[in-house]
């Protein structure tokens, strides 16, 4: 389980994150959906220990993981952008970390690369650099980077912005499959409510740094509490 208490986080003169207070269950998949600039990113980062907040703690599985850093968390993460090494293959993006963030051996890297990329259906992309794959390769090669770590904890953040119509919609059927097959807490960052709504157990929505409301699908569609709210689902105000 994710807890976050009262998490507060600035950039000079801006708060990015203000008070945001969130429990996320073990295995649920929670979506964050809001407008650009709202503090998505930034609260996925400040999980998985790439950032810390000025106030307020993360607990991970019941523990205080101040001054836990991010390789020492049970955590993974999809950047935004993706942000494959561009020198790599594929194999030596999904290996890197296993090796020097886990432990593994080289061998035991490799073997798990493999499965994880028979897995996703990208074997034939494991000694292909970045630069000679196509965007929803790249998508696919970030992802299984990120499932190889075997966390329980899995953050996407704006997993399908900018793949056609219709990649978009079997990665996202994909993305929720494998998450929920390792057993992980997945925690997706959207600003697409088409996928918060199918991909969803519950979704937060945030504005201004702040959660403005937290609750099922049916629930925020059937009850927003704002026209905000309303208009950021899809629901009649
Ligand atoms: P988007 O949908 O565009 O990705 P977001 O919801 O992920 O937006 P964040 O990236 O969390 O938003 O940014 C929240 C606020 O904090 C924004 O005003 C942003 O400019 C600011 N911010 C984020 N990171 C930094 C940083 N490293 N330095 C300065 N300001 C930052
Ligand atoms: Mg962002």
């Amino acid at each position: 389980a994710i807890e976050l208490t009262n998490i507060t986080k600035r950039f000079g003169d801006v708060t990015a994150l203000d008070g945001v207070t969130l429990s996320i269950r073990d295995r649920e998949n929670l979506s964050i959906l809001g407008p650009s600039g709202s503090g998505k990113s930034s609260l996925l980062r400040i999980i998985a220990g790439l950032e810390h907040p000025d106030e307020g703690t993360v607990e991970l599985d019941g523990k205080d993981q101040s001054g836990v850093p991010a390789h020492q968390r049970d955590v993974s993460i999809v950047f935004q952008n993706f942000a494959l090494y561009p020198h790599l293959s594929s194999l030596g993006n999904i290996t890197l970390g296993l090796r020097h963030g886990l432990g593994l051996s080289k061998q035991e890297a490799e073997t798990r690369a493999r499965e994880v990329a028979s897995r996703m259906r990208v074997e034939e992309l494991l000694h292909r650099r970045p630069k000679a794959m196509s965007g929803g390769q790249r998508q696919r090669i970030a992802l299984a980077r990120a499932l190889a770590r075997h966390a329980g904890v899995v953050l996407l953040d704006e997993p399908m912005s900018g793949l056609d119509a219709q990649l978009h919609i079997s990665l996202r059927a994909e993305i929720h499959q494998l998450i929920s097959q390792e057993g992980a807490t997945g925690v997706t960052v959207t600003h697409d409510q088409q996928d918060a709504m199918s991909m969803a157990d519950r979704i937060a929505v945030m504005d201004n740094g702040r959660i403005v409301q937290l609750g099922t699908p049916d629930e925020l569609y059937d009850s927003p509490v704002s026209a905000f709210v309303a208009g950021f689902i899809g629901a009649p105000p």
